[in-house]
């Protein structure tokens, strides 16, 4: 990054909090530049003892994995798991809980760091189908069949046995707004009250 987005100003570097980082040195401004990061979110959809997968597509290969995807910088993580899932496989399904989250930094050729938050939901209607897009096809799958079912991602084969095998609420849930705790925009999830 050369110039600030704020003002437009050429930046600087400066030490701050340990290293030096783009600055911006107009009067007011304060841009630092402290690099990118991105969410993602993963949804382990439940339905009685099913599971929901998705099926994806890239021109030379094919695989299965839970449905998900990034969350945009202004919207809910609570919002943008349950439209991806929407969007994705045409289920409706509401976020129970957070089951786990993947940090991802320091990896070669990528200078974004992200987070992969996976959520735990119930499905409550709508009937499956792929958009054709992003996702080629849908299914609900029984739990019995996932250590199997081939194509199937690691990393979503972890999500979805690490919220089969957590107790009922045992993850991570939204706490209920409170003024004085939270600030507009601001979800905070926590362990379960005893
Ligand atoms: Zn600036």
């Amino acid at each position: 990054m050369n110039f600030c987005p704020r003002c437009g100003t050429t930046l600087v570097s400066r030490p701050e909090g340990g290293r030096h980082r783009p600055m911006c040195p107009a009067e007011g401004c304060g841009f630092t530049y402290y690099g990118d990061a991105s969410i993602g979110t993963g949804a382990v959809v439940l339905r009685g003892d099913e599971v929901l997968l998705i099926e994806r597509r890239t021109p030379d290969r094919s695989w299965w994995q839970i449905p998900g995807g990034f969350v945009e910088v202004d919207e809910l993580i609570r919002d943008a798991i349950e439209r991806e899932v929407m969007e994705e496989t045409g289920v409706e399904a509401r976020a129970l809980d957070v089951v786990g989250f993947r940090h991802a930094a320091g990896v070669p050729d990528r200078p974004v760091a992200n987070i992969y938050v996976v959520f735990r939901l119930l499905a409550e209607g709508g009937a499956p189908r792929p958009d054709g897009e992003e996702s080629f096809d849908v299914q609900f799958v029984h739990r019995d069949r996932i250590a199997e079912w081939p194509g199937l991602s690691s990393m979503s084969l972890w999500a979805i046995e690490t919220a089969l095998t957590a107790p009922q609420d045992g993850g991570l849930g939204i706490e209920p707004h409170r003024d004085g705790l939270h600030r507009p925009g601001h979800t905070i999830f926590r362990l379960p009250p005893r």
